[in-house]
């Protein structure tokens, strides 16, 4: 009996972890499948992985309390230093970034790179440093998000990890498409992201398709040729409907708002499309919990209302808006003015807390003799940056063309061999 129920796992395995292709709803009963079998055998070890499992699935369908509840449920069944445990951290922290909850995130992926360190799992770590350039590309430190797109670059080249490496690869060659297009440097970003969709297509990895066509279609916005942007996303939208991809499916939204805007602008458009297109929008995000960009749709919309003269309702947005800034609470703790609402450079402490740069390189200046050097926030002191990221400030994007051949032999021999 146990036997067959192992194979039954492994089989299942098999299913979620090696086809990128299946359906969110597929994974998600596997999961529940793998959960009761767990309770059969009463194995925590398994156990955890299944609720891992289900935190993946949900965080996808875009229910990230679901997503987190799941996630406490895992680490209540796993040791704190296993890797299955850093996967949870990983998945949480991730999780938060979409919730816009950066500090929480922060500790979470500290959690996850300790464990990455302790077991010595590089896939891990370098997932680590992938929702980190993700987490500092949505405060718009366009240069620290590249910084650490670059550090998970390097490592998906030189790791040897089979199928689970090139899964990774080709998700750093995305992170690194959407950093460089935040620096402004389109001809290197659009080279990643083309070969990121011709890697996703020639293993059926559905999800970094659709979200390459995605950042495509951010890549052409930006060169502002809007009528192709807005092709992508809708082949993005409609791939991740297919999906069942919530979170994907929101973010090609957003980037098809951002092209209505820019015609409705140029007075190509009228009114009416944007309008009804970001109040779809925003009851995605609404139900998703993405409170930052619930945030940058009701500013939009407080503009539409604004050119339509309709002043009750431009206030009505705009006044949430605000209360969700303070919500937010993205205050520095060094100069007590916003962080993360447009682009600058920031630092994050040990303790989770973000400054902007100046900030947090004055506060180490100013404590350097007394030698105590503590948060402005929390009053912990720290004698570092957070993972010591000061580390590697030194960063100079390799050109894709130069370094990416001896990758694309590591691929082939992947793809062939399977
Ligand atoms: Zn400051
Ligand atoms: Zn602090």
């Amino acid at each position: 009996m146990t036997a067959v129920l192992s194979t039954d796992v492994a089989v299942m395995m098999w299913f979620l972890v090696g086809m990128p292709a299946v359906k969110i709803r597929d994974a998600l009963e596997f999961a529940h499948k793998q959960l009761f079998i767990s309770e059969e055998l009463d194995n925590p070890n398994m156990r955890a992985e299944s609720y891992l499992n289900l935190a993946r699935s949900h965080q996808r369908l875009g229910g990230l309390e679901r997503a987190l509840s799941y996630a406490r449920h895992s680490l209540y069944n796993e040791c704190e230093q296993c890797a299955t445990a850093g996967h949870v951290h990983l998945t949480v922290g991730s999780v938060y970034v979409e919730l816009a909850g950066f500090n929480k995130a922060l500790d979470s992926f500290q959690h996850a790179h300790r464990i990455a360190q302790t077991v010595h799992d590089r896939a891990l770590e370098l997932q680590v440093y992938l929702g980190l350039s993700e987490l500092f590309s949505r405060l718009q430190d366009a240069d620290k998000s590249a910084t650490y797109a670059s550090k998970a670059y390097d490592m998906s080249r030189s790791l040897q990890l089979g199928d689970l490496n090139s899964r990774d690869h080709r998700s750093a060659l995305l992170q690194m498409a959407s950093a460089l297009r935040k620096q402004g440097e389109l001809g290197d970003a659009q080279d990643y992201c083309s070969e990121a969709t011709r890697l996703a297509l020639v293993s059926g990895d559905q999800a970094t398709y659709a979200r390459s066509i995605r950042i495509m279609g951010d890549i052409y916005r930006k060169k502002l040729d809007i009528n192709k942007a807005f092709r992508q996303y809708e082949t993005a939208m409609g791939s991740a409907a297919a999906m069942g991809d919530r979170v994907i499916q929101m973010e090609s939204m957003d980037g098809a708002a951002r092209c209505l805007e820019a015609l409705r602008l140029q007075h190509k458009i009228c009114n009416c499309r944007p309008l009804e297109f970001n109040a779809r929008l925003l009851e995605v995000a609404s139900s998703v919990g993405a409170k930052l960009l619930v945030r940058t749709i009701r500013i939009r919309l407080s503009q539409i209302y604004q050119a339509l003269g309709d002043e009750e309702q431009k206030l009505h947005h705009e006044r949430i808006a605000l209360r969700l800034q303070k919500e937010l609470d993205l205050t520095c703790g060094g100069c007590e003015s916003p962080y993360g609402l447009e682009s600058d450079s920031l630092e994050a402490l040990p303790c989770t807390h973000i400054l902007h740069a100046r900030c947090a390189y004055e506060l180490f200046r100013k404590n350097k003799k007394s030698k105590k050097r503590t948060c402005p926030e929390c009053d912990k002191s720290s004698s570092r940056l957070y993972l010591n990221c000061n580390d590697y400030n030194s960063y100079s994007p390799v050109p894709l063309s130069i370094c990416s051949s001896d990758s694309h032999c590591t691929t082939h021999h992947v793809t062939s061999s399977v």
